[in-house]
């Protein structure tokens, strides 16, 4: 018998040899989208903040307030030692952005995922998932126990086919990304509400990148489609600069998850200063909606530029922009050689993406100036021509 150490060693060598081995990388800030990655000074195309919000002033000022007056910490699970009153205002504001009754912080979007999915679906219901869900749902529906089905990507038709046949369930969930987060497509929000109608199932939508970044006053991916979910969740981690998961719906399922939700019962709260950040920033969806149209056009200029350049892009128009290499070992090639020339664009494997469809995962943001994003595309084009890409 292999003892369990021993086994621990053979999975880690067996990802190795195939390139699938992750490691953490160095990075010491250096300003907004800048910093120094395993010791190159580079410009970040890598995160989420795609409004540039985390590093806004006033973002910056009222985290700062929060702490002086809150210190650090919540120091507790919200039921237990008391509800800071930030909270209702900021629920209260994601609420109206969703146009729904109430919605319920968490303190990631992991968390707000784990949460929706164990306590609205249980042994005996089903769900239905798009394949490129994010891994959060599908963990989510590991721990409700309920039944699952996936379909292709992005695929009306084939959710129609597997609602119609199936066996009978007690309950039966269509759960979706908005955005997709590794494709920066959209989910057919339109025709997936349509058949949840008809077929009489909740439409859950997990927009943590569409939150901020479409639809009107950033309100997301539905608002944009001119669909409704039944439950919107999002993130406070990407656009709003800051962190924290967030559900909305309707007042008694809000009050069902306080209830039953074990991802918000045996959890420490937010640190105030994430919730006021948060909070700031959604003043800003409002304030300044000049960083929508600027991120956008920033996208826009990418993804034609790179596909002049013969890159193979998969159509869309938010700021996840797809570079599909092929390989693992094609992807950290590029990656690599663009890193070395002070652009850091992470590649991103399998299991993350389907099988060969291993890519460079960029990311741009209202923080961005033309030269930056300049620089990224020659970079690219220099780098992708050394490494046989295009
Ligand atoms: C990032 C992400 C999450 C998790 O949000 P966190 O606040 O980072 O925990 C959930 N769903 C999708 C689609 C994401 O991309």
């Amino acid at each position: 018998m292999p003892s369990a150490r021993r086994s621990y060693a053979t999975e880690l060598e067996r990802l190795e040899a195939v390139r699938l081995d992750r490691r953490l990388r160095s990075q010491e800030c250096l300003g907004p989208m800048r910093a120094t990655i395993d010791g190159f000074k580079s410009i970040l195309f890598s995160g989420n903040d795609y409004l540039g919000l985390s590093t806004h002033p006033d973002v910056i000022a009222a985290a700062a307030r929060a702490l002086d007056s809150h210190g650090c910490s919540a120091a507790a699970s919200r039921l237990v030692s008391g509800n800071p009153s930030l909270y209702g205002e900021l629920e209260e504001n994601l609420a109206s952005l969703k146009e729904k009754e109430a919605a319920l912080v968490f303190p990631s979007g992991y968390l707000a995922n784990l949460a929706v999915l164990s306590v609205l679906a249980g042994p005996g219901d089903r769900l239905f998932m798009d394949r490129f869900n994010h891994a959060s749902l599908y963990d989510g529906w590991q721990l409700s126990g309920a039944s699952l089905k996936r379909y292709r990507h992005a695929d009306a038709d084939h959710l129609e086919g597997q609602l119609k046949k199936g066996s009978p369930a007690a309950r039966r969930l269509i759960v979706t990304d908005g955005v997709f987060s590794m494709d920066g497509d959209l989910a057919p929000l339109v025709r997936l509400g349509r058949l949840a109608r008809r077929h009489v199932c909740l439409l859950v939508v997990d927009d943590a990148h569409g939150t901020g970044v479409i639809g009107p006053g950033g309100s997301g991916t539905a608002a944009h489609l001119g669909a409704k979910a039944d439950i919107d969740i999002g993130t406070l981690s990407k656009a709003a600069g800051s962190l924290g998961g967030f559900v909305a719906g309707s007042r008694e399922m809000i009050h069902f998850l306080v209830n039953k939700a074990r991802p918000f019962i045996f959890t420490t709260g937010l640190p105030p200063a994430s919730l006021a950040a948060a909070l700031a920033s959604l003043r800003l969806f409002e304030q300044e909606p000049w960083r929508r149209e600027r991120v956008l056009e920033l996208a826009g200029r990418a993804r034609s530029r790179l596909l002049a350049a013969g890159f193979d892009i998969p159509a869309g128009f938010t700021p996840i922009i797809p570079i599909i290499t092929g390989s693992p070992d094609s992807a950290l090639r590029l990656s690599q050689r663009c890193l070395e020339r002070g652009v850091f664009i992470p590649a991103i494997r399998p299991p993350a993406v389907p099988k060969n469809s291993a890519r460079l995962r960029m990311t741009v943001s209202a923080a961005h100036a033309d030269v930056d994003l300049d620089l990224a595309l020659d970079v690219l084009a220099t780098s992708a021509m050394e490494t046989g890409i295009i």
